[in-house]
């Protein structure tokens, strides 16, 4: 049986990052991954050009159950030491919006999982794929049985990532491990994600599938301003994927569709122009589109004919637009989870199950789930990193 200083299972963002880390400090590392390849989710993230971090990183944009925990891990490992990495590879990218920085030029989420493995290499760091675990064991070290042999080591890092997007290879295995050892872990749930509606509003809402606004979309205490976008099951785009994350079943989240617009809109188009309808004054704002089927939630009257205290109440409306979600389309297109082993049960500073000594949990398997826009990868380089300076 070959014997290791660390085992890690899953060879994704944080799993081969903790890696090369820990095989720079002279340890013995092995990667298992039950793909064929590593980084599966890498090479089809940010459309291709992986979103590989955010300039605005900060603990603030991540949701756990215990808040402070992604604190130090994102505070000894920034996204400014991944910046220098990516640059040290002469990766080039650029900041596509937000703080969001992306690589360069089509297909170039290749480079990362490019840049990944020649620092595995020069790290001496093993790297088994195709190797499907069917059992771990701890005796005086850990003992991981696979498909192509049985292997030891001193310290065992879970890193097999969330449950988004199944044919891709998630798995529930960071679940079953954490089980295995006692290790607890927070409900999950699909986030990043988009929302599905019932029937009554499918019936306005399925004719303006691909339009998009500029909205604000509030989940929970929390408003996000960004693209909303139709589909033909309900609602997607960068601000309703934010929200989802903060979604609960039963719950409304309320658009704002006029984010610029004053209350008084309506009244001074009034005086302006009389005879003009709320369409053409939504279409000033908002697709032609959706001002048409905005408006046809309203009585059919020419603004002059309709009293200032009902105008201000439309847009009152139209600012607070109330939207009950049926459900989200799930982990098969979802782009993380939210939830997962319990932080409360970690080490802050080094990724350990604090009941479990030498076990390790990286990534996106643990409750750490950040926003849209280059935050999970952050998490999965400095959790990764966080645990590569200890197994
Ligand atoms: C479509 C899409 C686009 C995304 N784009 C972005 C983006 O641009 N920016 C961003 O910040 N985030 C993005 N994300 C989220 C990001 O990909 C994840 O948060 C990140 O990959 C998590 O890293 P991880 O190492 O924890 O897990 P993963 O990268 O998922 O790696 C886990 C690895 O473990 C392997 N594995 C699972 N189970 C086992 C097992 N039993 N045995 C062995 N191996 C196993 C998996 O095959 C996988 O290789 C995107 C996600 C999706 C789905």
């Amino acid at each position: 049986m070959k014997a290791y200083d660390a085992i890690i299972i899953g060879g994704g963002a944080a799993g081969l990052y903790a890696a090369f880390h820990a095989g720079r400090r002279g340890r013995r590392v092995l990667v298992i991954e039950h793909n064929g390849e590593v980084g599966a989710k890498i090479l089809i993230s940010g459309g291709g050009r992986c979103n590989f971090t955010n300039l605005h990183a900060a603990p603030d944009r991540f949701l756990s159950d215990n808040e402070h925990f992604a604190r130090s891990p994102l505070a000894r490992h920034t996204q400014h030491d991944v910046i220098a990495l990516v640059k040290a590879h002469g990766i080039a990218f650029y900041e596509k919006t937000l703080g969001q920085l992306f690589c360069e030029g089509a297909r170039s989420s290749q480079k990362i999982v490019r840049m990944l493995l020649d620092e595995c290499f020069a790290a001496g760091v093993d790297i088994a794929c195709g190797a499907r675990v069917s059992a771990v064991r701890r005796t005086e070290r850990f003992i991981v049985e696979t498909s192509v042999g049985a292997f030891s080591s001193e310290t065992l890092t879970i890193a097999s990532g969330g449950l988004p997007i199944p044919k891709l290879g998630a798995s529930g295995f960071a679940f079953e491990i954490a089980d295995q050892f006692g290790v607890p872990v927070v409900a999950t749930r699909p986030g990043l994600v988009p929302l599905t509606f019932g029937e009554s509003d499918l019936a306005w809402m399925r004719p303006l599938s691909g339009v998009s606004a500029d909205a604000r979309v509030q989940a929970g205490k929390v408003v996000f301003r960004e693209a909303a976008l139709f589909t033909h099951r309900g609602l997607s785009g960068p601000a309703v994927l934010q929200a989802s994350s903060y979604w609960a079943p039963g719950e409304a989240i309320h658009v704002n569709w006029l984010p610029d617009a004053a209350e008084h809109l309506l009244v001074e188009r009034k005086r302006e122009r009389p005879k003009a309808h709320l369409k053409s004054v939504l279409a000033e704002f908002l697709s032609e589109r959706l001002a048409a089927a905005l408006s046809e939630k309203l009585p059919p009257a020419a603004l002059g004919d309709i009293k200032d205290a009902a105008l201000i109440e439309v847009v009152r409306e139209l600012k607070a637009f109330a939207l009950m979600p049926i459900g989200t389309e799930g982990y098969a297109k979802a782009e993380v989870m939210v939830g997962g082993v319990d932080t409360n049960a970690l080490s802050q500073q080094t990724m350990e199950a604090r009941k479990a000594p030498g076990l390790f949990f990286v990534g996106e398997a643990v409750d750490v789930t950040g926003w849209l826009g280059g935050y999970n990868f952050q998490w999965a380089w400095s959790s990764g990193w966080a645990a590569g300076q200890a197994i």
